[in-house]
């Protein structure tokens, strides 16, 4: 018979434990963003970092100095985006963030938190 795990010993008791998975961007990253970037890139990654990247069911939301916007691929609902269409820091921060696995994760859904 074999015996069963005992309870009260979590998984990784039975070997070294796993290192905490990092939730930093890189510093290498950092430096390539600062370069390519500026104060964009300044920007958004300050945003990252202070949790400001939410990923709902339906979107990717970045909390800005006055708004929240939605950023969808290539566009973002920011004045910038919306009416210069420019590239924003919000975008830029939106792809960092997802790509790092650094948003701030909501099961809802966007479009209802809006009504
Ligand atoms: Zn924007």
């Amino acid at each position: 018979m074999t015996a069963l795990p005992d309870p009260e010993l979590p998984d990784h008791a039975t070997g070294p434990a796993p290192p905490p998975a990092p939730r930093a961007i890189p510093e290498r990253t950092r430096r390539a963003v600062l370069e390519c970037y500026g104060e964009q890139g300044r920007r958004a990654l300050a945003a990252v970092d202070a949790g400001s990247v939410k990923r709902y069911l339906d979107f990717v939301v970045v909390v800005g100095t006055r708004d929240e916007y939605i950023v969808e691929g290539d566009l973002c609902t920011c004045d910038r985006s919306l009416f210069r269409n420019g590239f924003c820091w919000h975008q830029l921060a939106a792809r960092i963030a997802v790509l790092a696995d650094l948003c701030e994760e909501y099961d809802l859904w966007y479009h209802a938190a809006l009504e």
